[in-house]
């Protein structure tokens, strides 16, 4: 089906609290602040809006793609891909006797790790970064020694079989450094989580502490996605540091940069479009594989280049 023909179907079957707009900005939708526009955006405001819209898409072939903050996404062309998002009923956060906590994924993270020290929980290894409560979960969000997903009981999400959308709730998923894996997911739409309690002020303590060492080594103002490559497993060297040790920091290509400050981080430093950001990561992998023979494997996700 031709895109248009989708935004024309969009428009004619009227699916109640889905707020839908064609040819959006992309610079709204990533941290990289790129130019372009994806041709439809959609946000959901409700569980049966969701399912709703998941069963046309499916059922019409149409490609679609979830996304949160977009802190850790690159978007290029999106083609005839539907770009989603989870609008405010997703949004919130409870607290129940005994450690237990319900996020919806369209919480942002800082609000999620605030709300969680004032209830003596302690998340602190995720102060200063960028995301919701989905987008975390999805991709196992994390410094080096904790991770989101240490902390996640059972998630409740949407799955496809056979072209229907299944709401499930599950609690054996496997996960590990910057990757969930649940068999046929469609969207996260909340995670439970147990976390034992800890002294408040103690918590806020190593939320100041995370914040000022993420400010000093990475570059948290500018316009980029986190981490470009997973640290590879078969090195003692960090990606950045394979990255720095060819001298690569602020070396540029069009209108992106490696940051001087951590040369595992590509800036939109001006007016780079995905394309410029996408080969300038081929072009770092690229050295990295010729001089170290390791191949690096994206940590951010990438819709509408090829890869
Ligand atoms: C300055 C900076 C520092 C960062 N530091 C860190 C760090 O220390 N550690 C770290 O782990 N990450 C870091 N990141 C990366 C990023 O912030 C995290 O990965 C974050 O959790 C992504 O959340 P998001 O909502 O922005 O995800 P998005 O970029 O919107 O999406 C990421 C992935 O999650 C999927 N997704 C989003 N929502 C859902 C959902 N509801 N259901 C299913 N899938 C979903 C998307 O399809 C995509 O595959 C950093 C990023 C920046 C910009």
């Amino acid at each position: 089906m031709e895109i248009n023909e989708i935004k024309t179907l969009l428009a004619i079957n009227k699916i109640d609290n889905l707020d839908i707009f064609f040819d959006y900005e992309i610079r709204n939708l990533s941290t990289f602040r790129l130019s372009g526009k994806c041709p439809i955006f959609i946000i959901a405001n409700s569980e049966d809006a969701l399912i709703s819209l998941l069963s046309f898409l499916e059922s019409s072939g149409t490609g679609y793609y979830f996304i949160g903050r977009g802190s850790n996404t690159l978007i290029g062309d999106c083609g005839k891909t539907v770009i989603i998002k989870l609008g405010k009923k997703f949004d919130y956060i409870e607290f129940n006797d005994g450690g237990h906590i319900t996020a919806g994924a369209s919480c942002n993270l800082g609000k999620f790790i605030i709300k969680c020290a004032k209830n003596k929980y302690d998340f602190s290894f995720l102060a200063g970064i960028p995301g919701t409560v989905g987008g975390a979960a999805s991709g196992n969000c994390g410094n080096q020694t904790e991770s989101l997903c240490d902390y996640v009981e059972s998630i409740e999400c949407l799955r496809i079989s056979k072209n229907k959308i299944l709401k499930e709730k599950i609690k054996l998923f496997k996960y590990g450094y910057r990757f969930l894996k649940i068999d046929n997911l469609a969207v996260i739409t909340r995670i439970f989580l147990k976390k034992d309690e800890t002294e408040r002020e103690l918590i806020y303590n190593n939320i100041r502490e995370n914040i000022l060492k993420k400010k000093a080594s990475q570059p948290l103002g500018s316009f980029n996605c986190g981490c470009f490559f997973k640290n590879p497993l078969n090195s003692k060297k960090t990606a950045g540091e394979l990255i720095d040790s060819l001298g690569l920091k602020g070396f540029s290509y069009g209108g992106a940069a490696i940051s001087i400050k951590h040369a595992n981080f590509i800036e939109n430093y001006g007016e780079a479009t995905s394309e410029d950001i996408y080969n300038l990561s081929k072009i770092i992998a690229g050295l990295v594989n010729e001089r170290f023979r390791i191949k690096l494997e994206y940590e951010v996700k990438i819709v509408g280049l090829e890869n």
